[in-house]
């Protein structure tokens, strides 16, 4: 069973996540969505709240599955039975971090593979960061999520 674990902040989940996520299906069996729980990172949508939009998401789809976790996200994939590491590239800045990632990944966990798809161009644009700081000066986010935002405002 080809495994995939999609791992990021999700602070919040995005139309660019769910684009990822929908077209890796095509690619394996399983994706599961790893939401990082860092308790050094203070998170402005609180992990509950996102685990539950995203599986509200995928409600219909058996092989997603999402967990909060925390800890190194190569060791993660190995003890979920992922062999592949799922990202998505945006744009070079993107490609420039992901670079980096991908090699200490390797370094964990030896035969992890990074997989990256290139984002859909009209969904290039949105980023979890900007929609924080509209949703944060009180702009209706609701364009760039998949969901109805359960939250209207946190911390
Ligand atoms: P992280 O904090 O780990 O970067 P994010 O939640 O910001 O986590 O992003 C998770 C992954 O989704 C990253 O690979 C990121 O490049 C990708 N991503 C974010 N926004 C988009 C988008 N609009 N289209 C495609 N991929 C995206």
């Amino acid at each position: 069973m080809r495994i995939a674990l999609f791992p990021g902040s999700f602070d919040p989940f995005t139309k660019g996540h769910e684009d990822i996520v929908l077209r890796a299906l095509a690619l394996f069996d399983q994706v599961i969505i790893g939401i990082g729980n860092n308790v050094n990172k203070q998170r402005y949508f609180s992990l509950d709240t996102m685990k539950f939009h995203i599986e509200e998401c995928f409600a219909e789809q058996e092989n997603v599955k999402v967990i909060a976790y925390d800890d190194l996200t190569a060791r993660t994939a190995r003890e979920l039975g992922a062999r592949f590491l799922l990202r998505g590239l945006r744009n070079t800045t993107d490609f420039e971090y992901e670079n980096g990632i991908s090699q200490v990944n390797r370094f964990v966990y030896e035969e992890i593979e990074t997989v990256f798809l290139i984002t859909s161009p009209h969904l290039a644009p949105i980023s979890s960061s900007i929609i924080r700081d509209l949703h944060r000066y009180g702009q209706n986010v609701d364009d760039f999520l998949p969901y109805d935002l359960l939250e209207k405002s946190e911390t």
